[in-house]
């Protein structure tokens, strides 16, 4: 049987509301020796989801706080267990010792990620909408909320199920065949099957397709912001934040260390990296940024160049923009173009890099910046909000049943013998167990889960 535990979900911090949260076979026993309802019976003897107002006691029984609690009675809650919730005052104090008493009253700590982990074993959520709860809880766009809580609605499970339960027919079929060698496969099934399995490629496929996007909401994409030392590379981080964040003198090299902020801009999550000057420099604390600037350079995946637009593009810039062409996607920004523009010449090698006039003082120029970037993202005019692949594992998986749903069409369209079918959409089926958990490797689930915060 599982022990019962219990954790602060709202984390220790000073706040309005703080929750203490318990799953498990105990749980109401457990929540019943550290709270007293005002009136009435105990918890034990309330309906499900019936928010009861009364006190709660400390390990030595002494009056803790003045709160609320609420029981779900398994199967019907989060976990699927026996779960109870107490409503305090988002003391950091109060939720310390109300979680020591649910210890004392036969609880224990929670783990990371415990709580979603048993909703998953329990299979209350498959292993697509448990990520689906991570990222929720992480989201910093408002898009990246609402894929996680489209995934959370089984948005991709319906589609990836009925995927697997039509492969799961069509594998039973063959099973019988090769089971029942003088059966055969009548053509108006074979063609029925080639039909079913074409649409299982094109609902894995655009699956697939969803993760560069779903991948740019979630995980953001690593954008370095590089130039000369006075390039305007500070200016430019706090104005796309729309806060001071870096240090802006016209002291050449005071960024000495690199600063990677997340923000919303041209419909997806930049992680904006502004960097020291790209320069050799004799300062060992500058010289670190400096180190650091390159390594941003290596992880970025869109690249800022910057260049003033007080002056000419100078060697070193063009120098600059050579390595940064190298490493990822580059545009070339024209910084203070609110103080004049002078033309800007591109070395034959540079030639076709887009080259956008921008102002951090007065926002010239950052429309296009955004069209320019938005671009690079496009979205997909077929896609479903929340019918989206938002990590590696998830692609990976669809990728693989995707490519094994086609091995088995072209198998059954050649005319192979049946278990040559069989093989490839059966391992269509164990890609999709991987997916949402079905089938899933315990170290997998093991790494998962220890991404959660306790108490989720
Ligand atoms: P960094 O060394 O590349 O980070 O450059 P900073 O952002 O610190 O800017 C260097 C100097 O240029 C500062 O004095 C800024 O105020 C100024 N500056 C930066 N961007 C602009 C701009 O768009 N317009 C004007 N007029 N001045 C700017």
């Amino acid at each position: 049987m599982p022990d019962t535990i219990a954790a602060i979900s709202t984390g220790a911090v000073l706040s309005g509301i703080g929750v203490l949260r318990l799953s498990g076979p105990q749980a109401i026993a457990v929540v019943e020796r550290v709270f007293t309802p005002a009136h009435g019976a105990p918890m034990s003897a309330r309906p499900d989801r019936l928010l009861v107002y009364g006190t709660l006691h400390d390990a030595a029984g002494a009056v803790l706080d003045i709160c609320l609690c609420t029981v779900s009675r398994a199967p019907h809650s989060y976990t699927g267990e026996d779960t109870a919730e107490l409503q305090c005052h988002g003391s950091p104090t109060v939720l310390r010792e109300g979680l020591e008493a649910l210890f004392a009253a036969g609880a224990r700590q929670a783990l990371a990620g415990e709580f979603t982990k048993r909703a998953f074993l329990n299979g209350c959520l498959d292993l697509v909408q448990a990520e689906a709860v991570i990222d929720l809880i992480h989201a910093e766009t408002a898009e990246a909320a609402r894929v996680a809580a489209g995934q959370l609605g089984g948005a991709v499970s319906r589609r990836t199920d009925a995927v697997y339960d039509a492969l799961a027919a069509i594998s039973a079929h063959y099973h019988a065949v090769i089971d029942y060698p003088d059966e055969d496969i009548p053509d108006f099934k074979i063609a029925d099957y080639a039909r079913q399995m074409r649409d299982a490629e094109a609902t894995l496929a655009a699956l697939e397709r969803s993760f560069e996007r779903g991948r740019v909401l979630t995980a953001g994409v690593p954008t370095a912001i590089v130039g000369r030392p006075n390039a305007g590379k500070s200016s430019l981080l706090n104005a796309l934040l729309g806060y001071d964040r870096a240090i802006v003198t016209d002291v050449p090299g005071t960024t000495r260390d690199t600063i990677s902020e997340p923000v919303r801009f041209g419909g997806v999550l930049l992680r904006l990296t502004d960097t020291a000057g790209l320069r050799d420099t004799a300062d060992a604390v500058e010289a670190l940024g400096v180190e650091r600037s390159r390594e941003a350079l290596k992880r970025a995946e869109l690249i800022f160049l910057l260049s003033d637009a007080t002056g000419e593009l100078t060697d070193e810039d063009a120098a600059l923009l050579r390595q940064a062409k190298a490493a990822a996607p580059t545009l070339l920004l024209r910084t203070k173009c609110d103080l004049g523009e002078v033309p800007c010449a591109l070395p034959a090698d540079l030639a076709g890099t887009p080259i956008l006039p921008v102002s951090s003082v007065t926002m010239q120029g950052f429309d296009a910046l955004e069209a320019a970037v938005a671009a690079r993202y496009p979205t997909d005019p077929g896609a479903v909000a929340g019918e989206m692949l938002t990590n590696a594992r998830q692609a990976d998986a669809v990728a693989r049943a995707r490519q094994s749903v086609r091995a088995a069409l072209d198998a059954l369209e050649c005319g192979m013998p049946p278990d040559a079918v069989l093989t490839e959409s059966e391992a269509a089926m164990a890609a999709l167990g991987e997916l949402s958990g079905r089938t899933v490797r315990e170290d997998v689930t093991e790494q998962i889960f220890s991404r959660f915060c306790v108490g989720k």
